[in-house]
């Protein structure tokens, strides 16, 4: 039976920040049509490739259907008794921080909102944190440097509104496809300019009229320049200045920074300084490029500080502008799935929010100190520390920074729990319980766009085999390590209203996550809500922040954070002569356990590979097409040679995305070293060092 004449039903599009919304319906035999919904804010029915191959993706070949021990099929009762027992014995034996949770961007709202529940405030240790770690965790903590809170300004209206779009370490055409298209309708229309920032050419620089190929790391530094041509120019904003503080000794510290490590010529600064600053309607959108750098949040505040001393924020076509990687970054943010943030954008560290948050749940303790941000849990797990450990719903050893002694690290781990949709990932072939978790199109929740926008998901596809949502998995964990109470939830909308509750106590300390008027949200509302930006209070829904000036410091000003441009960690040396850059493909995401699924995607480019500037081809002996075997002290990977201009002499690039599974030998973050920015903890994947030789 095909599914013509079913209802369509709304969901959202599990892949990256931009949140577009789905119209589904199931064709018969577990297959799934799939277009844009003409209605959702962030797309209007537009889909990227991505998210128009989803229907394809939803086959069972390689599902995980039932709970595994050892890698013998077992059944739940078995399986969840195991894993509560062992996390309680490591506690009982070596205390709350020798267990830790890995958890996912791919995780919904409120599973994500069981999970940091369970970790920090019934286990009572800090140690949950996220891929997301991997991908803004430095626009996080320049966040709150610089407002006193992780809110992002602006919205998708912006792009549609600026004269101006700035793209800084993103190569959104193929990273945020639709948000770009709706870059281009601006262009079209309004004749928005657009400059990329990127030591790369991308597919992003085909509509710039502006390419600023800057060496690696510098953002700063350029940033640096714009804020002291803003001054010296007179553009700062002085009615928007009294909401500053920091404002002279970072244009002062500023100055002393030195535009030549950017290496663009004097004509390029200066073109990109006089549009900047004579287009008072700017958005600066920033990726990866910027986050992923052991620089990475003094980088986002460089930035930021240009946005703030203009005023160029708040406001129509204005503001710095952050976009999130995955479905629901966001989300992990607002719960607190972050090691070093408590829920609802409450501080761990302020003693105040903290007993707020434990009577509200009715925990013992929360805990004060951040845990274990995603590169230090690893070494922990290398080192012993951590005798338990859960994974839920990621690769961390295809995808953490030194992936082949992550991956070891895990496989000597003590206990290791992986929940997924699959076996067949790199680590959960190393792990010793297996919990099959639903997927997405069979699960019902909320994600968070980069926009702030809520979304539901929506469950069209039955569950496959044993497999349970992840909400009730944790709450079963819970349950069996005795917080019976703590976790009798009997759907998502429960744990929804309880989060909602929560955020309205984060509302009355003055926090930015606020959706309280939705605390009280029938089941029925919640089946049929419809997106919805917040904050979401009884007196505002969505909107900008910052408009009025007020920021969430307790002086109610922002900070101009003074920053000091510095190099990667690592410099190119006669051993490691070339710095790779790392980053996504248009058709593919993350490890490709949904992607490859897809004959029409996995035939973009259909294997790994390396782009070499031709005079460092021709100088290692290396043809278009040849195999080259890429080192370091980290590991070794061996790709495909394409030998183009778009990458700089010198430098490198590879995609993320392959595994030992699709295809042996080209792990690109085996050569990623696990340096890591020193306040946000996010790792530097874009400034590693290699060599090169022919295979
Ligand atoms: Fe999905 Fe992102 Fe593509 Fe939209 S732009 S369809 S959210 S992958």
């Amino acid at each position: 039976m095909d599914g013509a004449g079913l209802p369509e039903t709304k969901s959202t599009c599990p892949y990256c920040g931009v949140g577009c919304g789905v119209l589904l319906r199931p064709s018969g035999e577990g297959g799934l049509d799939v277009r844009g919904d003409p209605d959702h804010p962030a797309n209007f029915g537009r889909l990227c490739s991505k998210g128009s191959a989803l229907g394809q993706t939803v086959g069972l070949e390689h599902r995980l259907l039932a709970p595994q021990i050892g890698g013998v099929e077992t059944d739940w009762d078995t399986a969840l008794d195991l894993v509560a027992e062992r996390f309680k014995s490591a506690i009982a034996q070596h205390g709350p921080d020798s267990v830790a949770f890995y958890v996912s961007g791919q995780l919904l709202t409120e599973d994500y909102y069981v999970a940091n529940k369970l970790m920090k405030g019934f286990i009572g240790s800090a140690n949950i944190d996220t891929n997301s770690r991997l991908c803004m965790a430095s626009s996080v903590a320049g966040h709150k440097r610089a407002f006193g809170s992780d809110t992002v300004p602006g919205t998708y209206e912006d792009l549609d509104q600026a004269d101006l779009v700035v793209l800084v370490g993103s190569n959104l055409a193929w990273c945020h496809p639709v948000l770009h298209q709706r870059l281009l309708q601006a262009r079209k229309t309004r004749g928005t300019k657009i400059v990329v920032v990127d030591p790369r050419r991308t597919a992003s620089c085909a509509d710039a009229d502006l390419h600023l190929a800057l060496q690696p790391g510098s953002d700063a530094a350029l940033f640096n320049g714009l804020l002291t041509q803003i001054a010296a120019r007179g553009a700062v904003d002085a009615d928007y200045a009294a909401n500053l503080s920091g404002l002279e000794a970072a244009v002062a510290s500023a100055t002393a920074d030195d535009l030549t490590a950017t290496g663009l010529p004097h004509h390029e600064l200066r073109a990109f300084f006089d549009l900047w600053i004579n287009t008072p309607k700017v958005v600066t959108i920033y990726s990866q490029g910027v986050n992923q750098s052991t620089t990475g949040t003094d980088k986002v505040n460089a930035i930021l500080n240009c946005h703030l001393a203009a005023g160029r924020i708040g406001k129509p076509g204005c503001g710095p502008f952050s976009v999130t990687g995955q479905p629901n970054a966001m989300g992990g943010r607002e719960v607190g799935g972050l090691a070093n943030m408590l829920a609802c954008h409450l501080d761990l560290e302020n003693a105040d929010h903290r007993a707020a948050v434990r009577q509200f749940w009715g925990a013992d303790t929360v805990p004060s100190a951040a845990g274990l941000k995603a590169v230090d849990m690893f070494s922990a797990v290398a080192n012993g520390r951590i005798k338990a450990l859960w994974i839920i719903h990621t690769n961390p050893a295809v995808s953490m920074p030194d992936a082949d002694a992550v991956r070891d690290a895990i496989a000597a781990c003590p206990f290791t729990v992986v929940s997924d949709i699959t076996a067949q990932t790199d680590t959960a072939r190393v792990a010793d319980v297996l919990l099959p978790a639903t997927a997405w199109a069979e699960k019902e929740g909320t994600v968070t766009n980069s926009d702030r926008t809520i979304s539901r998901q929506r469950r069209v596809l039955p569950a496959p085999g044993l497999a349970r949502d992840d909400w009730d998995i944790l709450a079963e964990v819970g349950r069996r390590m005795g917080f019976d109470d703590a976790f009798d939830y009997a759907n998502p909308a429960e744990i929804f209203r309880e989060h909602a509750t929560l955020s309205g106590i984060a509302g009355q300390f003055g926090r930015d996550y606020d959706i309280s008027a939705l605390a009280d949200i029938s089941d029925a509302a919640y089946a049929a809500l419809q997106p919805t930006r917040w904050p979401v209070t009884k007196n505002r829904i969505g909107g900008r922040f910052f408009a009025d000036g007020r920021f969430f410091h307790a002086d109610g000003k922002a900070r101009i954070i003074a920053v000091t441009s510095r190099p990667p960690a690592t410099s190119p040396t006669p051993d490691s002569p070339f710095v790779l850059n790392t980053g996504r493909l248009r058709d593919q995401w993350h490890t490709m356990t949904r992607t490859a699924l897809s004959p029409r995607l996995s035939g973009h480019l259909p294997e790994p590979f390396v782009d070499i500037h031709p005079k460092d081809a021709a100088s290692l002996g290396i043809s278009s097409s040849d195999l080259v075997s890429l080192r370091n002290a980290h590991g070794r990977a061996i790709l495909r040679a394409r030998i183009t201009k778009d990458v700089q002499q010198g430098q490198f690039f590879a995609p993320i995305h392959w595994t030992a599974e699709t295809a042996r030998c080209a792990r690109i973050d085996a050569l990623v070293a696990p340096a890591t920015d020193p306040i946000s903890g996010q790792p530097e994947s874009k400034a590693s060092t290699v060599s090169a030789t022919r295979f």
